[in-house]
Formats: C-alpha cells, sequence, structure tokens
C-alpha cells in the first residue's frame, strides 16, 4: 500500500491516481469522502458551524466509493457526487467538517475498510489525504508527502476551476491559506515518509518518483 499525503493544488490526487494506474492498484480518494458528506450536509441545510447538529445526522447518508483509478466513483445515498463536491462551495465549507472528532472516526473507518479489502484482494491500493500515513495507514510500506509552493498550488487549483470565473489564482490563494489554517491539525507529514516538492515537477516525474519508490520496496520485501 501506498500513502500519498499533501496539501490542496500539491498535485497529489493526479499524482496518485496516475501511480495507481501505472503500478495496477486500487486507488482512493480520501478527500472525496469529506467533500462528499459535506456536499450532503449543505444539500440538507444543516447549520455548518454547529458540530453536534452535524453529528446528529451522521448515520444518514451512505458513502459509496469505488477505488479504481480508470474511474473512480463517489456515491451519496446513490447519487454521483463526483462533479458537485469540486465547487469553491463545498471546499470552502470542508473543513469546518473534517475538524469534527466524530466525522473523521466514521470516515476513517470506512477508508480503512476499502484499504483492508485491497490487502485482502491482494490488489494493492494508493490512498490519498491528508493523514493517511500518520494515522488511516500508519504502517504503509511506502509514504510520501508531496508539496508546492503557495503560487503554483493555487494556479493549479485555479486551473481545474476554469469554468468557473470567480476563481481567480489570487481568489484561489485567499481561500488555499484559510484552508490550510483550519486544516493544520490535520497535515502532518509523517516521520517516515519521503517529501517530493512538486512546485518544478512535472506529473510524470513525480509518478516516476513514488512508482520508483514502490517497486524498491516491493524488490526488498519480495527477495
Ligand atoms: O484533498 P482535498 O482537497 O479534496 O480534501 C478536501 C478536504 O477534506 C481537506 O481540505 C480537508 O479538510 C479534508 N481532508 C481531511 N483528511 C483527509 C483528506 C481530506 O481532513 N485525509
Amino acid at each position: 500500500m501506498i500513502a500519498v499525503d499533501g496539501p490542496s493544488g500539491s498535485g497529489k490526487s493526479t499524482a496518485a491516481r496516475r501511480t495507481a494506474a501505472v503500478l495496477g492498484l486500487r486507488y482512493l480518494d480520501t478527500g472525496a469522502m469529506y467533500r462528499a458528506l459535506t456536499w450532503w450536509l449543505l444539500g440538507q441545510q444543516v447549520d455548518l458551524t454547529d458540530p453536534a447538529a452535524i453529528v446528529a445526522r451522521l448515520d444518514e447518508p451512505v458513502l459509496t466509493v469505488v477505488p479504481d483509478p480508470a474511474a473512480p466513483k463517489i456515491r451519496v445515498n446513490g447519487i454521483d457526487v463526483a462533479g458537485p463536491i469540486r465547487t469553491r462551495e463545498v471546499s470552502n465549507a470542508v473543513s469546518a467538517v473534517a475538524a469534527i472528532p466524530e466525522v473523521r472516526q466514521v470516515l476513517i473507518a470506512q477508508q480503512r475498510e476499502v484499504i483492508a479489502e485491497a490487502v485482502a484482494a491482494r490488489a494493492g491500493i494508493v490512498a490519498e489525504g491528508r493523514d493517511i500515513g500518520t494515522v488511516v495507514a500508519p504502517d504503509a510500506p511506502v509514504k510520501v508527502y508531496l508539496t508546492a509552493s503557495e503560487e503554483a498550488r493555487a494556479r493549479r487549483r485555479s486551473a481545474d476551476l476554469a469554468a468557473d470565473p470567480a476563481a481567480t489564482v489570487a481568489t484561489i490563494k485567499r481561500e488555499q491559506a484559510d484552508r490550510d489554517r483550519r486544516d493544520a491539525a490535520q497535515l502532518v507529514m509523517a516521520p517516515d515518509a519521503v517529501e517530493i516538492d512538486t512546485t518544478a515537477l512535472g506529473l510524470d516525474a513525480v509518478v516516476g518518483e513514488i512508482v520508483g519508490m514502490a517497486r524498491g520496496w516491493a524488490a526488498v520485501s519480495h527477495g
């Protein structure tokens, strides 16, 4: 199993998904799960400044993930939410939801199930998020922590949101700084993770490094 952590715009999702495809592993985007729950709470008009109101509704939304790097899927109560969870509205609301311990408990348990299924099926998995190497799967044999300059991260996010005219680099930079502050408790580099600064690296180079680490580990552990 490979753990990929880092802040938004570090290139984590694209790199993790491509690495899984290259190595024939499953792929789990844990941020999509926090986003999906947040999307559902917004739709239900739950007050996101009220943790008790959120916790009271936690057993209603059923999240389903399909951890296939070729076609990853995320559903809430059967509804495909891959598109709506990427809006700035969700991005700006998700940290408050993710900060609630009961929310993390529920989602981390589900993430560990997806990882355990992959391990049991001898399929292997690349899981990406903020706390994979530290909390969700501290025993992961390969851990990567991706970083990039604030400017590079904001540019990537802004390009991802090209359909949203308000998503300028300056606006995204401001929103990103707010989200970093709110996510700080979750975003800790594991002491045994390898840090890769993606500011000046292309996707192929990042994937090449992670694939190299994974193959190196496999060669050592399987002789
Ligand atoms: O990775 P992404 O930017 O899609 O994650 C969305 C949000 O979900 C993060 O800003 C963070 O609040 C939360 N998150 C988390 N733990 C993870 C993954 C995401 O708290 N493992």
